[in-house]
């Protein structure tokens, strides 16, 4: 239509239809969509979205939030104009299926017929796997202008929700850092930020916690909507796949509803035929991207009954081109052979964002198409499964979960509701006592009924994981007698955990009750799953695409139990849906002059930090961690949900500072960084970050109390990103400068706490005694990626376990086990327990390695301290029930270090004698550098004089032998624990061993150190 003939038209036609065709992405942004070295920025897509908007009555713009740095936030909803006119009416629709209730199947039938399918596609949300958020703006403009009979088909039966951007923020980021550096050496340079604010990559694996902004905006908008599909784009081929598609590879989670997994796999197998048939060879099914972590933010939709999957398009970098030859592939795909799932090897050539955007666009087609040709059959799923779930718990538990209203730490068990509530979930409350089979509830206690359509999630979230044994390659060749070390894992654990375990015990999986596969790999190993405990195990077949194991309430240290007989209409009486969880007032008791409250509750550290910051005085207990505030702390206590009461006056405590703590953040996108940081602003510490030339500059002690190096690994800390990668402000770690400023921070009296992996940076460039246990193992030998372990504290009064309970379930992912030397100062705060396995949720191999080892130290070093804290006590903003590691970290400073007991290893209980036999077994390490001396001075002396040195030796081992041994035997035999005297005999089995040694064997170029080592000396029991 030309400008003129719109100006002819009557007034009372729409806008719409008074405007031009539908602008082209070129002549809005200058570009066609993947064209080379062009990106669009989250800013001028909305801009051409906007003037799309304008030009048709296909297009909305919804705006659905605010992005964490304060964008505005569309989406663009696009169907046949009819369609959209009735949007209200469809959404109305795609609600009640979901919602199943008050529907009969004939009423589910009709709703379906004459419904639309929802789907939802986006733009992807890992900023720097560029194309997806560039094909949609395509996308749109080919849906809304296309006028072929394909395109009307699609837009008469489907409502796309298009999410043009579903990380704004992370996209205006990346973008502009590409602009910057195009045509420069660091064209292809990844950004040194994380690209979305707090967590970067980690943005599509907070689905179910929903803990950022974007998450929520996510969920409330798949919950206004419920779509019947969900499609997310990603940018990770396995290489030299074009693009990987479902089926997933296994294992895949156990309870969503099993058409979920077949409607995944017909949408997988109609786009990668899709691609074939439009000339776009090299879809790839399965392999290592598996569907067993419920978090993802397109898997966590599948619990809800929504067909929800993603795919991973391949990328080179950015919208710079790359050309590969067929030498580039791995040597096993180099025959370019026909796979069942890799039916159309690709060739190799160039591949430029332009690719990756058709790839993209033909994918989302298809799924549009298949959606649109299976309409009313995907509608009607909706309801299905959702029935389906009702029925199933409605038949079979759990019935019902519990969650007490009175807890250890309350405010977490109404974190957890929430939590269930913004997932959809509906939640009751008891308005008075009732009784369930057995049990008694108190009035307060929320319930989780579970004859709901989304109660799959709840049974994911609050199951133990068991992790499934696959049938998979041999593992790795190495000794039987190593592989059969690493005993006793998933096994015969899950349940017996289950009834000791704070989540309720689950119900035996399908997997459970599968035969073990046969043994596999060399020397016979590998009974399956559900063997004994002790038998011996393989590891996994493929490794975990992300953790295997995430119990909520064992993170969050929430108490949840599960009803096993069905909830009758006497106990349903008495619940009232819960519509919002209110914010729990503090109870503040008596009027004396000192308010003491727990520190049992994350809660109470917001408070401190609240009180600290306002001015008030705030001291903690020596004797139980127990906190005490003046009595105008009353408000700010009950503002942030603590109890508290009154006393005369404090008993012996240490008065506690506004902490000044500084945190490590090294360039390359650290998100376990920004994790951290997030949770300290939620509890309202405040914080300073430091970069590397922050650090080099030295003087932390004057400014800082406390320093915090979250997750990475100590080369990584050391070395961050490689000089000519990156522009060369952001190249390098902490290096040597940096950790000579970190020691002298901690001489001075500073306390670094050290998270994970970066507890191993702290070990080496301080040079603690303290060994890694699991460091150098295969994953045959040892082997755990993310699962809920049991620890036991070791000192009940050290401040750092101040409020935690005595067994604390940590979140282990590939960390570092700590085994201390006997030179060691400090004191052991937390242990894997001894002749038991660790495992609570998830997949461990090699847990006799852990046993009774270290998991948390308190390590002196000079004035100050040293927290090493095994595991991630934060992860992902989930592990609410280990937070209190690193809060009580934060405060902890010289004076409120217990004090050094004998030889200065800590965490070890004993009597006198236990105490007497270690002081002197200790003290032979002297001897033994002495016998050393002289078994050097006879195996280097020549002629005459090695007949001297050999009488010398002699005599001094005779000495050694006829005294020093007996003498040992008698404290030995003093020592009246059992377990304790066998360690000992053992231990001095091999000091026996070692002296007979010293007589006849050249050690003449060894050190003492290696040689306790070896005979397992350096730990005295
Ligand atoms: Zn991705």
């Amino acid at each position: 239509m030309t400008r003129a003939a719109a100006l002819l038209l009557p007034l009372w036609v729409p806008l719409w239809a008074a405007l031009a065709q539908p602008p082209t992405p070129e002549s809005v942004l200058g570009h066609k969509p993947g064209d080379d070295f062009f990106l669009a920025s989250y800013d001028e897509s909305l801009g051409y979205f906007r003037k799309l908007a304008q030009s048709t009555d296909k297009l909305k713009l919804v705006h659905v939030g605010k992005t964490t740095r304060g964008l505005d936030w569309y989406i663009a909803v696009i169907s046949s104009p009819e369609n959209l006119a009735s949007l209200d009416k469809y959404k109305d629709t795609a609600r009640r299926l979901a919602l199943v209730k008050g529907l009969t199947d004939a009423q589910a039938h009709e709703l379906a017929h004459n419904g639309k399918v929802m789907v939802h596609i986006d733009g992807g949300l890992h900023a720097t796997e560029v194309a997806a958020a560039q094909h949609t703006i395509q996308l749109a403009y080919d849906l809304v202008s296309g006028s072929d009979p394909e395109t009307a088909f699609i837009l008469n039966n489907d409502i796309l929700l298009l999410w043009f951007s579903i990380n704004p923020d992370g996209q205006n980021q990346v973008v502009s850092w590409y602009r910057r550096n195009l045509g420069t050496p660091y064209e292809v340079s990844e950004p040194p930020q994380v690209y979305q604010e707090y967590i970067g990559h980690d943005n599509n694996r907070d689905g179910y916690m929903n803990n950022m902004i974007e998450s929520q905006v996510i969920t409330r908008a798949e919950l206004e909507y419920y779509p019947q599909v969900f499609y997310n784009h990603h940018q990770t081929a396995p290489f030299p796949a074009r693009i990987w598609i479902p089926p997933f590879g296994d294992p895949v989670s156990l309870n969503p509803h099993p058409l979920m997994y077949r409607w995944v796999n017909v949408f997988g197998t109609a786009m990668a035929a899709w691609l074939d048939e439009h000339d776009m060879p090299g879809a790839m099914h399965r392999g290592r991207f598996d569907d067993w972590y419920p978090g993802f933010v397109d898997h966590v939709n599948n619990f809800r009954n929504t067909v929800s999957f993603l795919t991973e398009t391949a990328l080179y970098r950015f919208a710079t081109p790359h050309f590969y030859t067929v030498d580039d592939f791995p040597a096993q795909r180099r025959d370019l052979r026909t796979e069942v799932f890799y039916s159309s090897p690709w060739r190799g050539g160039w591949w430029r964002l332009g690719d990756a955007v058709r790839y993209m666009l033909g994918a989302s087609m298809a799924v549009l198409d298949t959606a649109a040709k299976n309409r009313e059959e995907l509608l009607y799923t909706r309801y299905r499964a959702g029935k389906d779930v009702v029925d199933r718990f409605t038949k079979d538990p759990p019935y019902a979960y519990v969650i007490p209203r009175v807890q250890r730490d309350r405010g977490e068990a109404a974190v957890l509701v929430e939590k269930l509530m913004t997932d959809g979930i509906e939640v009751h409350q008891a308005s008075r006592a009732f009784r369930s089979g057995a049990h008694e509830y108190a009035e307060g206690d929320w319930v989780v009924l579970m004859d709901q359509p989304f109660a799959a999630l709840v049974k994911e979230l609050f199951d133990l994981q068991k992790y499934p044994e696959l049938p998979g390659p041999p593992p790795v060749a190495g000794t039987a007698a190593e592989g059969a070390g690493g005993r006793g894992a998933g096994g015969g654990r899950g349940a017996g955990a289950g009834a000791q375990a704070a989540a309720a015990a689950p119900q035996p999986t399908p997997a459970a009750a599968t035969p073990a596969p046969a043994a596999q790999g060399a020397g016979g190993r590998g009974a399956g799953r559900g063997a004994p405990a002790g038998e011996p195990q393989t590891p996994p077949g493929q490794v975990p695409y992300d953790v295997t194991g995430w119990t909520l309430p064992l993170q969050m240290g929430v108490e949840v139990s599960a009803i096993a007989e069905p909830v009758g209409p006497d106990a349903r009486a008495v619940l009232r849906k819960v519509e919002r969880v209110e914010p729990i007032a503090g109870k503040v008791e008596g009027s004396g002059p000192v308010l003491a409250f727990s520190h049992n509750t994350n809660a109470s550290l917001k408070a401190v930090n609240d009180l600290l910051a306002a001015g008030a005085s705030v001291s903690w207990s020596k004797s139980d961690g127990t906190w005490y505030a003046p009595g105008s702390a009353a408000s700010i206590l009950q503002k942030d949900g603590v109890d508290a009461t009154s006393l005369k006056e404090a008993p012996a405590a240490w008065p506690v500072k506004k902490p000044r703590i500084a945190i490590y953040e090294p360039w390359g996108s650290p998100i376990d960084e920004g994790w951290t940081r997030w949770i300290l602003e939620q509890y309202h510490f405040p914080f300073t970050v430091l970069h590397n030339e922050d650090v080099e500059r030295g003087h932390l002690r004057e400014n800082f109390d406390s320093f915090v190096i979250a997750e990475i690994g100590a080369r990584q800390a050391m070395e961050g990103m490689a000089t000519g990668t990156v522009p060369g402000q952001y190249a390098g770690g902490l290096g040597e400068t940096g950790a000579q400023a970190l020691r002298d921070f901690v001489t001075a009296g500073g306390t670094l706490v050290t998270l994970g992996n970066a507890s191993l940076f702290a070990i080496e460039q301080f040079n603690l005694a303290v060994n890694n246990v699991v460091a150098g193992l295969r994953q045959d030998q040892f082997f755990c990626s993310g699962s809920l372990l049991r620890t036991e504290a070791g000192q009940a009064s050290h401040p750092v376990l101040a409020g935690l309970p005595a067994t604390p379930v940590v979140m282990f992912e590939r960390n570092p086990v700590f085994e201390t030397r006997r030179e060691f100062r400090g004191k052991t705060l937390l242990s894997y327990p001894k002749d038991r396995n660790p495992l609570l949720s998830g997949f461990l191999l090699g847990a006799a390695r852990m046993e009774g080892k270290a998991a948390a130290l308190d390590a002196n070093y000079g004035e100050g301290h040293i927290i090493l804290l095994g595991f991630r006590p934060q992860w992902r903003g989930q592990s609410h029930g280990t937070y209190k590691f690193l809060f009580n970290a934060l405060f902890y400073n010289p004076s409120m270090a217990p004090e050094e007991s004998g030889g200065g290893r800590g965490g070890r209980g004993g009597n006198p004698q236990q105490a007497a036999w270690r002081r002197e077994a200790e003290a032979v390490k002297t001897e033994l550098t002495r016998l050393l001396d002289r078994n050097r001075a006879y195996f280097t002396a020549r002629g005459p004089n090695a007949v001297e040195e050999g009488k010398a030796l002699e005599a001094a081992l005779d000495a050694f032998q006829r005294d020093r041994i007996p003498a040992l035997e008698d404290l030995r035999a003093q020592v009246e624990d059992a377990a304790a005297s066998r360690a000992e005999a053992s231990w001095l089995a091999q000091l026996r061993k070692f002296a007979v040694d010293l007589r006849t064997k050249d050690f003449s170029s060894a050190k003492v150190d290696d040689l306790m080592e070896e005979y397992k000396l350096v730990v005295v029991p």
